[in-house]
């Protein structure tokens, strides 16, 4: 009888053990297939703006092929103002002799409560996505930082002297607009509807 228990519970052990084994086997692999996945949806949004692009007079020639995507970060909101901030300490003084103290604090808070997407274009190694998305709008927003992206590495950095840049601006950010609609329409709304 004892000896019987005895091997009763060591098999119990060893399942238990093996049980573990697997649960942290299984969630390894599954936190694999999970940044695997996201690294495979990044090359695809990649490749959409990129061909998006590709037809537009503006990018005309260029080879998008020797390209590849910046890496994503996905920080919380605190983060992304954090990171906001830093970069326009650099111009603040700038933005408040051209533009007004009262109009500078404006967009600053108006960019505090709605900031989800930043690529600065003085390092455009990552770009930084507000983490608490729609699963598809977050993608959107990808697709819209992956313009900046490559409008960047194309058209060059808009520089503080030039005389158009805020027409340079405005071009940009509406690109980033458009092909963050694009995407949603094309992907976003079949997955609503489901
Ligand atoms: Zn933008």
């Amino acid at each position: 009888m004892k000896n019987k228990k005895t091997i009763l519970t060591s098999t119990n052990i060893m399942w238990t053990f093996v049980f573990i084994m697997l649960l942290i086997t299984s969630s390894v692999v599954m936190k694999l297939t999970i940044v695997n996945s996201v690294i495979k949806e990044h090359k695809k949004i990649f490749a959409f703006v990129q061909s998006e692009l590709k037809g537009l007079d503006t990018y005309k020639g260029v080879d998008f092929s020797k390209m590849s995507e910046p890496a994503v970060r996905y920080v919380p909101r605190e983060k992304l103002i954090e990171i906001f901030m830093a970069i326009n300490e650099v111009v603040y003084d700038r933005m408040v002799k051209e533009y007004g103290q009262a109009r500078v604090d404006e967009m600053v808070e108006m960019y505090k409560k709605e900031v989800i997407g930043i690529t600065d274009s003085n390092d455009v190694s990552e770009i930084f996505i507000f983490k608490d998305l729609e699963p598809c709008e977050r993608k959107a927003i990808v697709a819209h930082e992956y313009t900046h992206f490559l409008q960047v590495k194309i058209l060059g950095k808009i520089k503080l002297d030039d005389k158009d840049k805020d027409n340079k601006h405005t071009y940009r950010e509406m690109q980033g607009g458009q092909i963050q609609t694009l995407y949603e329409e094309r992907f976003c709304k079949d997955e609503e509807a489901g």
